[in-house]
């Protein structure tokens, strides 16, 4: 290991959408580093395997284990990560329960060398007092891009007419940009959003007492909203993205069978649609029925990667249906392996912004679908603000609604083969051709952030 001056720790929240960004920041900062710094990754037991697994390449990066609170209410045991709750609607008491953590975080840091810098996710709030009682100064990361925390600042302003009407409402401070309520997807109902926001609160406060943000993304994608977010008061901001980039090849192994299928799908030169929502879709029997006959009707070939026995669910009727066109993988893919097979031309993504990010990254558009956080805002902007990609519309215009077959397979053939589909691809592989470049050492603009950022970071140390 090399010996270094500074040492780092990161702190990720329990989910893969969120741990997985900050593993890439860590892999980044030992690139980036001349003077490589020595890493600390904190985490609990159950979710070390999978960061181990995914920093085997960085044996120098240390992972160290907390105990995960037990017996709180509604959590079943052995859940640690979001992915693995029977229901994302017990996010609040999952994530409350984190605090447990502080104690045993508190106790571990006495006995480390001494913290240069921590970078710890937004959503666990708690960090700001650890932090503040050891004298670390703290970066915050929340996952999302500065389009959706703009748009939401913007939105204040005008809540009372969004929440009660619903016709859009032009922002004042983005005129070119409608919103409406479901663009922010808050519970109509009191008794689930009062303890989210709260809890938002509770992070948002932290996040202002912190020394920055970074955002897993890159200036050129989303100017007016960096700046927008960095002309208040709150702690700056700096796009230090897209980190799927800094990913190093994966080593040889044996290909997956999802990995033929779509080798064999580009010797027959047929064009392919990956269908993924994620690692916490939550989706109802009878939407992923629809959606199943949707993607049938469509006639599209497609690899649709869920967590849902399809089988089961749908019959096997259907599987065997479609078992020349389609394939269905219930497993943990390589998500960036598949969007980056010359086969895949499409993404029907729910857009969290990592998804929507890598398929920019490898220039596939997008068909969003929406379902829950700020998802509905990434789908705006992919599809309004910077155009690569279309919009299923739900029945009733919410984002829980219900999407119709017909709905969803004429969506997918436009996407796949319609008109629109030429400017679709013409601007997403502009956008993939800047992102690569954002990360460029020493000229690309999310690294010249990063320069600047632990110039500033380190100098205080
Ligand atoms: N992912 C993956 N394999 C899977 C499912 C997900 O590699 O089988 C990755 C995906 O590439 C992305 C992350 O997990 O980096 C999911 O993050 P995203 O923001 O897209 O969605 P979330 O899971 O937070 O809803």
């Amino acid at each position: 290991m090399a010996v270094s001056s500074h040492h780092v720790v990161l702190f990720p929240y329990m989910a893969k959408g969120h741990t997985i960004p900050l593993l890439q920041f860590a892999r980044l900062l030992l690139l980036h580093h001349r003077e490589q710094p020595t890493i600390t990754v904190f985490t609990t037991p159950k979710n070390q395997s999978f960061i181990s697994d995914f920093l085997s390449d960085t044996p120098e990066i240390n992972v160290i284990s907390l105990p995960f609170p037990e017996n709180i209410s509604g959590i079943p045991p052995g859940v640690e990560s979001t992915d693995k709750l029977p229901s994302m609607s017990l996010y609040v008491p999952f994530t409350r329960a984190t605090k447990l953590l502080q104690p045993f975080f508190e106790e571990t840091l006495k006995n480390l060398p001494k913290v240069s810098f921590m970078v710890s996710d937004g959503f666990l709030w708690w960090i700001s007092e650890s932090a503040a009682k050891f004298k670390i100064p703290r970066l915050v990361f929340f996952g999302w891009n500065s389009y959706s925390s703009a748009v939401s600042i913007a939105a204040l302003k005008h809540r009372p007419e969004i929440d009660s009407q619903t016709e859009p409402v032009t922002l004042s401070d983005f005129p070119w940009i409608k919103v409406k309520k479901y663009d922010f997807n808050v519970s109509d109902d009191p008794k689930q959003s009062a303890p989210a926001e709260e809890l938002f609160m509770d992070q948002i406060m932290s996040a202002d007492t912190s020394q920055g943000l970074i955002v897993n993304s890159f200036y050129e994608l989303e100017s007016p909203f960096v700046d927008y977010y960095n002309s208040s008061d709150r702690p700056k901001s700096w796009c230090v993205g897209p980190l799927c980039l800094v990913d190093p090849p994966k080593p040889h192994r044996a290909k997956p069978a999802w990995i033929h299928w779509l080798d064999r799908k580009r010797e027959e030169g047929r064009p392919v649609l990956y269908v993924a929502f994620g690692s916490q879709e939550e989706i109802s029997n009878k939407q992923l029925k629809e959606l199943a006959l949707g993607l049938e009707d469509s006639k599209v070939n497609f690899l649709w990667v869920t967590k849902n026995d399809v089988g089961e669910i749908i019959g096997q009727g259907f599987k065997d249906g479609v078992s020349e066109n389609g394939m269905i993988v219930r497993d943990w893919v390589d998500q960036w392996e598949i969007l980056s097979h010359e086969s895949v031309k499409g993404f029907l993504s729910h857009c969290g912004w990592n998804s929507a990010q890598e398929s920019i990254c490898v220039g596939v558009p997008l068909l969003a679908w929406p379902m829950m956080a700020e998802q509905p805002l990434n789908a705006k902007m992919v599809v309004e603000e910077i155009k690569v990609g279309l919009r299923v519309e739900t029945e009733d215009g919410s984002v829980k609604g219900f999407v119709t077959r017909e709905e969803l397979s004429g969506k997918v053939q436009e996407l796949m083969e319609g008109e629109t589909s030429k400017t679709l691809k013409t601007n997403v592989r502009e956008y993939s051709k800047m992102a690569k470049a954002a990360l460029v050492q020493g000229t690309g603009s999310s690294w010249k952030n990063l320069d600047l950022l632990l110039e500033k970071l380190c100098k205080s140390t």
